[in-house]
């Protein structure tokens, strides 16, 4: 398993998404459904014979935060959209702040 990480932590808490490389297989789906533009599918730079893969675009991966705060959850235990459509559960998302909080 390789897992590929985009995020970043402050003082106000983590903020990742990571991918599990190996379920990956650059359907799509996920990048489909998020609100924000935040997903991609781009060449498959962990292995070159492996077609696409989702990645998290350049620009959001320093205020994860920010773009992902349209799915932040309101009580309920609703995965975000793009957890929920991939078929291969590859994605996890650590959106904590630094009092516990999920985001
Ligand atoms: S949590 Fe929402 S905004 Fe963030 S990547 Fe997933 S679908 Fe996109
Ligand atoms: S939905 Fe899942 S399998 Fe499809 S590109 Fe996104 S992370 Fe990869």
């Amino acid at each position: 398993m390789l897992i590929a990480n985009y995020g970043y932590k402050d003082g106000s808490g983590e903020y990742f998404i990571a991918l599990d490389t190996a379920k990956c297989d650059g359907c799509g789906k996920c990048a489909e459904v998020c609100p924000a533009s935040v997903l991609e599918v781009i060449p498959n730079d962990f292995d070159i014979d492996d077609g696409n893969i989702m990645s998290v675009q350049e620009e959001h991966r320093h205020k994860l935060k920010y773009s992902c705060a349209p799915c932040k959850k309101t009580g309920g235990d609703d995965d975000p959209p793009c957890v929920s459509a991939c078929p291969t559960q590859a994605i996890t998302h650590f959106l904590s702040t630094a009092k516990g909080q999920m985001l």
